[in-house]
């Protein structure tokens, strides 16, 4: 199989060092691997697209010298393919209509949803998956395999909310699937999520991508990086510096005479020195950037 990766933002903000890691990391494996490298906005969800940030999205990899391939697709517009899956699903008997609150989820774990055997009336409703007592097993290139039984582990997740947005769930194994893409090498942030999205690429008989979820980056207080704890926007008039210290949080130092290099420089050594094995592990060893 040939290598296909990609690095898939949704546009809510603009990339902060986490992302950049990420944009890295799935970068340099699939250039190591002389793979191709696609970008996906993952505008899901119109309300949180963030004004400009799509256009900032694309400057800020530019800048550092991230250079995708082809021409990337929106979330936005793939609404016809969402729909077909879901169609394939609810053909299956895999998916009902439910009424329950996510807070009714989440709040008891022993909540019993009565949608399945007693389907609501009302139109506000959403789908979900209706899952077996099955254990999945999900192989992981840096952190280590993981198994769950995702009915007694999740429960039945959403494939489309009841404002009629299709879940992200849904939408990256679609997306995975048109793209061909064959390695995923994402934040770990994502890791719990992987065997939801495994048992969904086996029920609409899709090739199972690799996968490979990076150490969490966090900030002076601990806190993950992210767009919800208002990581700070990647300056990119330091790009040098900001890869050089994301290669070194990615276990791959750059020489000392390439540390402030112009960013294909150090891109180039990066490629020829990427080994996915010396990429610290989740949990082992979390990162402070400060
Ligand atoms: N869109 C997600 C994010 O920005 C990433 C999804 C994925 O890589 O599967 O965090």
């Amino acid at each position: 199989m040939s290598y296909v990766g990609r690095f898939a933002p949704t546009p809510s903000g603009p990339l902060h060092f986490g992302s950049l890691v990420a944009a890295l990391a799935s970068y340099l494996d699939a250039r190591a691997n002389n793979g191709r490298w696609l970008v996906r906005i993952e505008d899901l969800d119109p309300p949180r697209t963030a004004t400009g940030s799509i256009d900032a999205i694309f400057s800020c990899l530019d800048a550092f010298g991230l250079h995708w391939d082809g021409t990337p697709i929106f979330q936005s517009q793939r609404q016809t393919a969402y729909q077909e899956a879901l169609e394939q699903l609810r053909s299956k008997g895999l998916i009902y209509p439910c009424s329950c609150s996510r807070a009714q989820f989440s709040a008891n774990p022993a909540y019993i949803c009565q949608c399945l055997t007693h389907p609501p009336h009302q139109n506000d409703v959403a789908m979900r998956v209706t899952l077996p007592s099955q254990c999945i097993t999900v192989d992981d290139a840096i952190i280590g395999s993981q198994t769950q039984n995702l009915a007694h582990d999740v429960g039945d997740f959403v494939v489309q909310r009841k404002d009629s947005l299709y879940a992200y769930q849904l939408a990256v194994v679609v997306d995975d699937a048109e793209q061909n893409i064959s390695h995923i090498i994402r934040g770990s942030d994502l890791y719990e999520q992987t065997p939801r999205q495994v048992w969904l690429q086996r029920c609409l008989n899709y090739q199972q991508p690799s996968y490979g979820h990076l150490p969490i980056i966090t900030n002076s207080q601990g806190q993950k990086l992210s767009k919800q704890n208002l990581a700070e926007p990647l300056n990119l008039t330091q790009a040098p510096a900001l890869l050089s210290e994301a290669l070194e949080r990615l276990g791959h130092a750059s020489p000392c005479g390439l540390r402030l290099a112009p960013v294909e420089e150090q891109l180039t050594w990066a490629v020829a020195h990427w080994d996915i094995n010396t990429v610290p592990k989740y949990m082992q060893d979390p990162i402070a950037f400060v």
